[in-house]
C-alpha cells in the first residue's frame, strides 16, 4: 500500500504536479533609494520548522531586466518539482509558471524575490539541503536605478552560493564593472581569515542569445572559451582592468560560463506566447537540459559557506539583515563596511545558534510537557546546557577576532540568563504543593 503511494507520489512530481508554493518579495528597493527587508516573510520562508536547521544551497540569477530571469528560474522550479528527475522538463503544452516572467508595460518593483517553499534535496553525499531560489528585479532607466540595480546585484552575490550572472549576446566590459565591489571586499576577506577559503563560491555567467555558435558552440564548452577570451589580462588593457580581472578569479570558487542559444521568436516577441515548450525551439531546450542540472542536480548543490563554513536557513536570517544594512547609503558600501558586517552576522549566527542549543537542551529536562523538577536540579540542568551552548559558540569559526566576538559571548550570556529565569518561573507554575499553599490558589480550587 505505501509503496504505492510512493510511486503515485513519485509520478506525480515528474509529470509536473501542481506548483507549491509562490514569488515573495524580501528586500523591495522604495523610491528615495533606500532597502527594505520584509523580515516577517524572511521568517517565515526561512524558519519553517522542516528546514530552519538545514543547511541551504541559495541559487539566485541576476542582471539586466526584461532578459529572461525569471523564465529560467521558472525551469529551475520545475526540475526541482520534479525531484531532478530525467522527464523534468515535462508536458510540451504545459504553461510556465512560477516567478512572474511575462513581459509588459508593467515594472516590477526592484529588489529580491524568493520562492516561498525552499526543495529539500539529498545532496550526493547523503545529506538533506534546503535549495532556496532567488529572482532579483529592477530597470535600468535612470542614474538612480542604476545604483539600485548594482545593489540588487551585489546583496544577491553575498547571500548566494551560486550566483547566475545572465547576459544577453556576451560578456561585455561593463558585466564585469559589475564584479568591482566584489573582488575589493574578497580581497580584505581573503586577508581577515588568512586565506583559507575564498569569499564567494559559484559564479555561472550565463550568455543568452549566443548567435556566434561556429565561433564558440553552445554550452559550456563554449562558454569556457569566451570567458578565457573575456577574463585574459593583456598590456593593452587600462590597469585598472587588468587589476579587475586578476581579483575576480581570486573572489570565487568556481567561476564558469555557459552560452544559451536564442530561444525562438515566439519566446521573444508573441505576447500570447505562455511557456510551453512547443514554442521554444528545440536548440535552446537542449542545452537547458545540460545547464539545469550542472547547477540543481544533487552532485552539484553547492551550500552557501561563509568565512568557510556552511550555513544553515537561520543562519542565512542574519546575514540578510545584516547585509541589508549596509546597502542604506547614497552610495555603494565599502568593501571595509561589507567585511564588517559580515563578521557581525556570523557572529549573531553563532549566538542564535548557541541559545537554540540551550533551549533545546532545556526542553527535554522542563519543557511545556515536562512536570515540576526540583529547582537546585534545575540549576545543575541549566549550568550544563549553558556550558555546552557556550562552548558551541566557542568552537563555530567566527570573523573579527575574540576580542570582537567578546561582547558577542556577553549578549549570549544574557540572553540564556533571560531564558532561564523564565524556565525558572514556568517551572514554579508546575508546582503544585507550593501554588497550594497561597490563598488565591487554595480559593479557586475550592471553588472549582
Ligand atoms: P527578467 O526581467 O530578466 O526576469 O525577464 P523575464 O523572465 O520576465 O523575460 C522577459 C521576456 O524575455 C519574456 O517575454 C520572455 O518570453 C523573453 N525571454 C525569455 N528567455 C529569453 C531568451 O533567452 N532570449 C530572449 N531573446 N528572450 C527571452
Ligand atoms: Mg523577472
Amino acid at each position: 500500500m505505501s509503496a504505492n503511494i510512493d510511486q503515485l507520489q513519485e509520478n506525480m512530481s515528474a509529470t509536473g504536479a501542481p506548483l507549491k508554493g509562490h514569488p515573495i518579495q524580501i528586500v523591495v528597493a522604495n523610491d528615495d533609494h533606500t532597502f527594505e527587508l520584509n523580515e516577517e516573510a524572511l521568517e517565515e520562508v526561512l524558519l519553517q520548522p522542516h528546514i530552519r536547521n538545514k543547511k541551504v544551497v541559495v541559487v539566485s540569477v541576476a542582471g539586466a531586466f526584461r532578459k529572461g530571469k525569471s523564465f529560467l528560474l521558472d525551469f529551475f522550479l520545475r526540475y526541482l518539482s520534479a525531484d531532478c528527475s530525467p522527464d523534468w522538463m515535462g508536458d510540451e503544452n504545459s504553461p510556465l509558471e512560477g516567478f512572474s516572467w511575462r513581459g509588459g508595460s508593467e515594472r516590477d518593483t526592484t529588489g529580491i524575490l524568493l520562492w516561498s517553499e525552499p526543495f529539500v534535496c539529498r545532496s550526493g553525499s547523503g545529506q538533506d539541503l534546503a535549495v532556496l531560489l532567488m529572482d532579483t528585479q529592477g530597470a535600468f532607466d535612470s542614474e538612480s536605478t542604476v545604483r539600485d540595480c548594482a545593489t540588487v546585484f551585489a546583496l544577491s552575490t553575498m547571500l548566494s552560493s551560486v550566483q547566475v550572472f545572465n547576459l544577453t549576446q556576451n560578456i561585455q566590459e561593463d558585466d564585469l564593472q559589475h564584479l568591482q565591489l566584489f573582488t575589493e571586499y574578497g580581497r580584505l576577506a581573503l586577508e581577515a581569515n588568512d586565506n583559507v577559503s575564498k569569499p564567494f563560491q559559484k559564479l555561472e555567467f550565463l550568455v543568452r542569445d549566443w548567435s556566434f555558435p561556429y565561433e564558440a558552440c553552445y554550452g559550456e564548452a563554449g562558454g569556457k572559451k569566451i570567458m578565457e577570451r573575456r577574463l585574459t589580462v593583456s598590456n593593452k588593457q587600462h590597469p585598472e582592468l587588468q587589476q579587475l580581472r586578476r581579483h575576480i578569479r581570486s573572489c570565487f570558487d568556481d567561476i564558469s560560463c555557459f552560452l544559451l542559444p536564442h530561444p525562438g521568436l515566439k519566446v521573444a516577441t508573441n505576447p500570447h506566447f505562455d511557456g510551453r515548450l512547443k514554442d521554444i525551439e528545440a536548440d535552446f531546450t537542449e542545452q537547458l537540459q545540460i545547464l539545469v542540472p550542472l547547477l540543481l542536480s544533487k552532485e552539484n548543490l553547492i551550500v552557501k559557506e561563509i568565512n568557510g563554513s556552511q550555513i544553515t536557513c537561520q543562519d542565512l536570517v542574519e546575514y540578510f539583515k545584516a547585509y541589508i544594512n549596509i546597502y542604506q547609503g547614497e552610495e555603494l558600501p565599502e568593501p571595509k563596511s561589507m567585511l564588517q558586517a559580515t563578521a557581525e552576522a556570523n557572529n549573531l549566527a553563532a549566538v542564535a545558534a548557541a541559545k537554540n542549543c540551550y533551549t533545546k537542551e532545556m526542553e527535554d529536562v522542563c519543557g511545556g510537557d515536562k512536570p515540576y523538577i526540583n529547582p537546585e536540579m534545575l540549576h545543575l540542568e541549566h549550568k550544563r546546557a549553558f556550558d555546552r551552548a557556550m562552548e558551541l559558540f566557542a568552537s563555530t569559526k567566527k570573523m573579527g577576532g575574540a576580542e570582537f566576538s567578546e561582547a558577542f559571548s556577553t549578549k549570549l550570556k544574557i540572553e540564556i540568563k533571560e531564558a532561564f529565569d523564565q524556565l525558572v518561573k514556568h517551572n514554579e507554575t508546575k508546582n503544585i504543593f507550593a501554588a497550594a499553599r497561597t490563598p488565591a490558589v487554595l480559593f479557586t480550587v475550592m471553588v472549582v
